[in-house]
């Protein structure tokens, strides 16, 4: 197990920076996920870390140790990736087997470990089949025990489950969680989905055309996203966000958008200045079609009219509008009869984001 430091870190492929200043230390043992849309640079910087890509400048440690100058084979970090990369023509029992194969183990001892590995994954059955008789979520676990008879300073994952469906993500994501409660071995894991991310990391960097946009934990980035970037980027359906305006009427603060006042809260007295302009952010479940359901009396009643609707399943999203922009509702009630309602906005749960900047203003 070992700690990552990344110390200012860029990439460029030739004229473009693709990585613009990355710095960050993932602590011994820790699960970390690099987050953002594709593009955003998240493969590149773990492709330096695995010595698969060359570093334009700054320097990497892994366990106190300069990668820079060392080779791949040498770094003694286990990656996973998206395609699996199996060996077609070899079994499972090879597939795991081909590392410790290189290294010169003994017989006897690559069977212990690939059979310990094999159990824990639960692929004893299948040890004798090659890759193309496999179903795509069992080729992913062969690609993981693979990584893990290594038993590397490292894992390294990138979208290693992009290829499969929903319901086989769910499971795999139980389970590379598994993994890391029992072997503790230090994690970075890549990828565009934001709900893998908040389900499995201690921490997330959430990127952004090559810079870091908000590092924390699932929790600080959903409740107190640092930019109106992640703000939108995370929670599915995604913040509501509108344009307003920060207005004083006798030195009292106003939130204004459109013929709508709603009273500065409290957290953010200390950023009040006229005339500012700001983007509101709310998210859809954070707004309800009852006072009573917030459970304090910070609220704002806003009556508006329903456009759509659409059914979530255990919900329903209401799509709405204020001073001409889109405001989305998502409910519990699954039937809301009338065209016209009277909307409560919990102003505990309200986000403001300078227009200029787009950083929020409670940070
Ligand atoms: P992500 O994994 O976040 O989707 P990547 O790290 O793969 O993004 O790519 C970041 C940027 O670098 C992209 O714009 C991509 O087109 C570019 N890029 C990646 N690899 C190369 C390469 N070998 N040559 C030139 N550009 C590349
Ligand atoms: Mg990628």
């Amino acid at each position: 197990m070992a700690k990552v430091e990344f110390k200012n870190i860029k990439k460029s492929f030739d004229d473009v920076e693709v990585v613009k200043h990355f710095d960050f230390i993932v602590e011994d043992g820790e699960f970390v996920v690099f987050l953002g849309p594709s593009g955003c640079g998240k493969s590149t910087t773990l492709r330096m870390l695995a010595g698969l890509e060359s570093i334009t400048s700054g320097e990497i440690y892994v366990g106190g140790k300069l990668m820079n100058k060392i080779d791949a084979k040498d770094r003694d970090l286990a990656m996973v990736f998206q395609s699996y990369a199996l060996y077609p023509h070899m079994t499972v029992y090879e597939n795991i087997a081909f590392a410790l194969k290189l290294k010169g183990m003994k017989k006897p001892d690559i069977d212990r470990e690939v059979r310990a590995a094999a159990k824990m994954l639960e692929l004893d059955p299948l040890l004798d089949r090659k890759p193309k008789e496999l179903s795509g979520g069992q080729r992913q676990r062969v690609a993981m025990g693979r990584a893990m008879v290594r038993t590397p300073k490292v894992f390294l994952f990138d979208e290693p489950l992009s290829n499969l469906d929903a319901k086989l993500r769910g499971t795999m994501r139980e389970e590379i969680k598994q993994l890391h409660r029992e072997l503790k071995t230090t994690t970075i894991y890549v990828t565009h989905d934001q709900i893998e991310a908040m389900t499995l990391a201690d921490r997330i960097v959430i990127l952004k055309d090559g810079y870091v946009a908000q590092v924390g934990t699932p929790t600080d980035v959903f409740q107190r996203p640092a930019n109106k970037f992640v703000a939108q980027f995370i929670g599915n359906p995604s913040m509501n966000m509108l344009d307003a305006k920060m207005v004083d009427e006798n030195g009292e603060f106003f939130i204004e958008i459109g013929e709508t006042r709603i009273p500065l809260p409290e957290r953010f007295k200390a950023h009040a200045s006229k005339n500012v302009a700001l983007h509101l952010g709310i998210r859809p479940t954070d707004i309800h079609l009852r006072a009573e359901l917030v459970d304090h009396d910070r609220v704002f009643p806003l009556p508006v009219k329903i456009k759509d609707k659409e059914l979530l399943g255990a919900s329903i999203l209401l799509k709405t509008e204020i001073a001409g922009q889109p405001l989305m509702v998502e409910t519990q009630a699954t039937e809301v009869a009338a065209d016209e309602v009277t909307l409560y906005l919990d102003l505990d749960s309200l986000h403001l984001f300078d227009a200029l900047s787009e950083n929020s203003l409670a940070n």
